[in-house]
């Protein structure tokens, strides 16, 4: 009885925070936000309202119930990131999940990357377990996709972008889909043709098998809660960088991905990428036009743009012009990486203080 009545109580919560949701709808804030956990300027004595910070994007596993309460009592919303196709963890027990590249061998991490086979079938039931788990366990506002891209780097200034993934379930699930003959063969023979032969093809097939996976993991957060968000962390190129790896090698096709995301949320980390401050504005209006949306219209672009120190200083002054930028064209809303970043930094606080201040006052 007592387990019903919690349930109960549990479910009536759940509810509530779901009505204000669909309220809050009609007359949405830009959101202003922190990727990280607010701890660490919780523990410098700040308090998120104070710094006019509505909104906290944090890895699933750091979220705790005490974290979510007091983020809640100072009115921002949480946002759990998902890192999607991370197989670090996984792959090393799980070879068969293990990404293949062109030349047939298992490929090496990109940096600290390492990509799953995205069309395994165990890690797919792996991770969709682990997406239920988090909806039941806390009441979130949405669920922002991370690592969603075939293996490859692209936060480096030298991207790593390797052909992927030739496994034979790959192959095999690409001919039948695509109404594609590979001749038979050795793998590095196979990959060989189907780089030559059916290029365009398999490009298309590997956005879709990309786009699918978002358009099921948005199933089961609408499923659970319609009012939830669906966003994607993702790489900000446009369409022509790398020779068109965006689509190419990453296989984020943006006119799939348009249909089956709340929010977009470029990683635009200019230092980190060898790019200017500017370049964060160029980008973010660029990804508007492209995803041919405007300002108050769905699908959203909510920026993540770079606070940490890496390879270079980036000043609070820097950091600023970054913020502002991350909300040009049709951009809703910002965040930076990372909370700890900013927290290690008093004139970045005051920065962050200042700029979302004004934000909330001006309403951009
Ligand atoms: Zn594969």
């Amino acid at each position: 009885m007592r387990t019903v009545i919690l349930i109960s109580l549990s479910a009536l919560v759940a509810l509530t925070h779901s009505q204000c949701r669909q309220a809050e709808k009609k007359n949405e804030v830009r959101i202003l936000g922190i990727y990280g956990s607010p701890a660490p300027l919780w523990e410098k004595g700040h308090r998120l309202d104070s710094l006019s910070v509505n909104a906290v994007f944090l890895n699933w596993h750091s979220i705790n119930d005490s974290m979510l309460l007091r983020t809640r009592s100072e009115g921002a919303k949480v946002f759990a990131e998902f890192p999607l196709l991370n197989g670090k963890g996984y792959v090393e027990n799980h070879p068969e999940a293990w990404a293949v590249d062109d030349h047939g061998k298992m490929v090496e991490p990109a940096t600290w990357f390492m990509g799953v086979c995205p069309t395994d079938t165990a890690f797919r039931e792996y991770r969709t377990a682990e997406l239920h788990s988090l909806l039941n366990r806390f009441d979130l506002d949405g669920i922002w996709l991370d690592y969603l891209h075939w293996h490859a780097q692209f936060e480096d200034p030298e991207p790593i972008l390797p052909e992927t993934c030739f496994c034979d379930r790959c192959i095999t699930l690409f001919g039948k889909e695509m109404a594609v003959k590979v001749p038979p063969g050795d793998t590095p023979a196979r990959a060989s043709w189907i780089l030559s032969s059916a290029d365009s093809l398999w490009r298309e097939w590997r956005c879709r098998v990309i786009a699918g996976w978002v358009k099921e993991m948005r199933g089961i957060v609408k499923g659970h809660d319609p009012g939830m968000l669906l966003g994607i962390y993702h790489c900000p190129w446009n369409d022509d960088e790398f020779d068109g790896a965006q689509r190419r090698i990453l296989g984020l096709d943006y006119d799939m991905l348009r249909g089956v995301t709340d929010v977009f949320s470029p990683m635009v980390y200019h230092a980190r990428m060898g790019r200017t401050p500017q370049w964060v504005g160029e980008n973010t209006a660029w990804l508007c036009d492209r995803l041919g949306i405007k300002e108050g219209e769905y699908p959203r672009v909510w920026t993540i743009v770079q606070a940490y120190d890496e390879p270079y200083t980036v000043t609070p002054e820097e950091f600023s012009q970054v913020l502002h930028l991350g909300t040009a064209g049709c951009s809703s809303g910002v965040m930076m990486f990372t909370s700890r970043a900013v927290a290690q930094n008093d004139d970045k606080i005051a920065t962050m203080r200042k700029v979302y201040g004004s934000m909330k006052q001006n309403g951009r």
